[in-house]
């Protein structure tokens, strides 16, 4: 084994039987942005020997600020974000084997894209790709760690199943659409990232080198700007559950409905929230008050991003006129109404 990881074989709960285990890991991180990308480059760093990387979307200079992987020129460029990565951990650690997928994760490609991997760490953005995640992961029996940030607040639970808790035993109902703060209208500040995504990868490391006695089984929560640390003890999981209990995968058997459709002609798409909602039309305007042409009347919310025009209804939906690629407005949909 080479010098690379000398340091962290010394560190005796890893130690050379670890660090074999950890060059022969399978690991997927879904969504590569800022928690992603902290996540990529940390595993890739200790020697994980394969990484799958899933993003749908593209660098922006809005990005630079907190996502590590990230340079001026893969911005200028647009580069996708999954591609940037894979690069740059190229230069990092040439001899790990990285895997870029751009895509959109949905239920139609999530248990293809778990089925080949030891473990799942969570990057993503949005609650509606985590509670597909949680059924995906519970349905596989695949351990995957959920993590989110946002302002100076981050929170994280490690969800191994038919052992722990599982997503929806703590939180049972998806928050409605546009009721949570997102990192583009509460803004995020780069520390919260690396907290979050170090408690992540520690468990992550835990998890693959076997000492499972060390995971926290907590939902630790953080705000670095209150100095406000918590963990929440995790019991077992709670028979009542719908998802790790009745095992009913409501989010990956789509029963609560998925009505995202390109509007033909129009050079738009339209999202629907994947459980009907009603928006505080007022609140949500104050949220989005920093953006481009903000207008609101007593139906709807309209303002711009980039070349994008979004309008944003009150039963949730939201029109987003200048793309007919579905991944693109869900991902401004995830970003300006959340989930
Ligand atoms: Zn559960």
């Amino acid at each position: 084994m080479n010098e690379r990881y000398s340091r962290q074989i010394l560190f005796p709960e890893i130690g050379k039987a670890g660090q074999e285990k950890l060059l022969n890991a399978r690991v997927l991180i879904v969504g590569c942005g800022a928690l992603g990308a902290s996540h990529a480059e940390m595993l890739s760093r200790a020697g994980v020997g394969y990484l799958k990387i899933v993003d749908r979307d593209f660098v922006e200079f809005t990005n630079l600020q907190r996502q590590t992987l990230f340079k001026e020129s893969d911005a200028a460029e647009r580069l996708p974000k999954a591609i940037a990565a894979q690069t740059r951990i190229a230069e990092i650690n040439s001899e790990i084997e990285v895997e870029a997928i751009v895509a959109d994760v949905n239920r139609s490609n999530i248990e293809a894209l778990i089925s080949d991997v030891d473990l799942v760490l969570d990057g993503t953005d949005n609650f509606q790709i985590r509670y597909l995640l949680n059924d995906a992961c519970v349905k596989h029996n695949k351990t995957w760690i959920y993590g989110a940030a946002v302002s100076s607040y981050g929170t994280t639970m490690t969800i191994v199943p038919s052992e722990t808790p599982c997503l929806r035993c703590i939180f049972e109902e998806m928050p409605d659409a546009g009721s949570s703060p997102t990192c583009d209208t509460a803004g995020v500040i780069m520390p919260i990232i690396a907290t979050v995504s170090a408690v992540q990868v520690a468990e992550a490391i835990k998890i693959i080198v076997g000492d499972l006695a060390s995971l926290h089984r907590s939902l630790v929560q953080f705000d670095l700007w209150q100095n406000d640390w918590r963990k929440i003890k995790l019991a077992k999981p709670n028979p009542d559950c719908p998802t790790c209990g009745a095992r009913n995968f409501e989010f990956l058997d789509a029963v609560t409905g998925e009505f995202s459709a390109v509007l033909c002609g129009r050079n738009a798409v339209q999202i629907a929230p994947p459980v009907s909602t009603t928006l505080d039309l007022k609140l949500f305007r104050d949220k989005v008050a920093h953006l481009s042409d903000v207008r609101q009347n007593d139906y709807l919310v309209r303002f711009t991003s980039g070349e994008n025009e979004i309008t944003v209804f009150r039963d949730g939906r939201a029109i987003v006129k200048g793309t007919d690629d579905i991944s693109v407005a869900r991902s401004l949909y995830a970003r300006f109404v959340g989930n």
